[in-house]
């Protein structure tokens, strides 16, 4: 039995990044999003070399316009997985336009590998109140959006309740697993310079350190724990960078762990997991130990 998984997830967004999440006019800065075509190339080679299947999420808009490139992904056994149209923000969407953001993703993912995608990543890891609804609907497997634990999935739960005046209002648990990223996981942070937002690139030597770091502990601390590492092949796939994400995988192969799949991590947990034990055995999940309302 191997100590614990790794996913490899990529979210390969394209032009779409900037279109939709930065909602650009600027031909030089969508320019960055047309070389992860440049650095899709070099990551699928790397996983070939190191026989590692992994995760894409691929907004439709990025799928229309490279159908070659994301069926080239599916035919080397990797997973796509669904992530909104143009790489639009759910958060400030209402209900009738999210859900056309998941009919087109659909629509195109569909006609560039012929595929149904299980699994759902929202771009930048934001929801909207109707987004866990939205899931249910459209039966997905599992998310990984959410952020409630770091190195185990769980289930997530729909119509939680807050304000600044009330204690909080847990929701039900529901069948939809999610499979947790984290920003400290994520190439997005240390290695894109957007004017005004973010500092400027860390050396990849840094960046190592810090995914490095939680990889060992993960290993060290967290039996059967799942290390879910987010990066993009527009980002990660520049120069020296490749480097060092090989490197730390030849450091994850000999640390005895599985490289695997979101979609067989969540369809594992599912298995494992029936969700009124893990209900039972979850009592914060639940709210189980909160305070109760008080009457009237
Ligand atoms: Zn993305």
């Amino acid at each position: 039995m191997p100590k614990g998984s790794v996913c490899l997830s990529f979210d390969f967004d394209g032009m779409s990044l900037w279109i939709g999440s930065f909602q650009s006019n600027n031909p030089s800065m969508i320019s960055r999003g047309e070389f992860g075509t440049i650095g899709l190339s070099r990551l699928l080679a790397l996983l070939r070399k190191h026989e590692a299947p992994a995760t894409f999420f691929v907004p439709g808009h990025t799928a229309h316009c490279y159908p070659d490139l994301v069926k080239q992904i599916a035919d080397e056994g990797h997973e796509v997985g669904h992530h909104g149209w143009v790489h639009e923000n759910p958060a400030k969407l209402e209900r009738a336009a999210e859900l056309e953001v998941f009919e087109r993703g659909f629509e195109a993912l569909d006609h560039a590998i012929g595929q149904r995608p299980v699994g759902y990543r929202s771009a930048a890891w934001d929801f909207s109140p109707n987004s866990i609804e939205i899931l249910l609907g459209f039966g997905f497997l599992y998310d990984s959006s959410c952020m409630a634990n770091d190195f185990y999935p769980y289930y997530l739960r729909q119509g939680d309740r807050w304000s600044t005046t009330e204690p909080y209002v847990f929701g039900s648990i529901v069948d939809l697993v999610e499979v947790p990223p984290s920003w400290g996981l994520d190439d997005f942070p240390p290695l894109e310079y957007v004017w005004g937002a973010n500092g400027g690139p860390m050396t990849p030597s840094h960046v190592r350190e810090l995914w490095q770091g939680e990889f060992d502990y993960m290993v060290a601390n967290c039996p059967g724990g799942v290390y879910n590492l987010t990066c993009h092949p527009q980002f990660i796939g520049r120069g020296a960078r490749i480097t060092m994400l090989e490197q730390l995988i030849e450091h994850m192969k000999a640390a005895d762990v599985a490289f695997e799949r979101l979609r067989d991590v969540a369809e594992r947990f599912k298995k494992e997991n029936p969700v009124e034990a893990w209900i039972k055995a979850n009592p914060h999940r639940t709210g189980a130990t909160a305070r109760p309302p008080a009457a009237g």
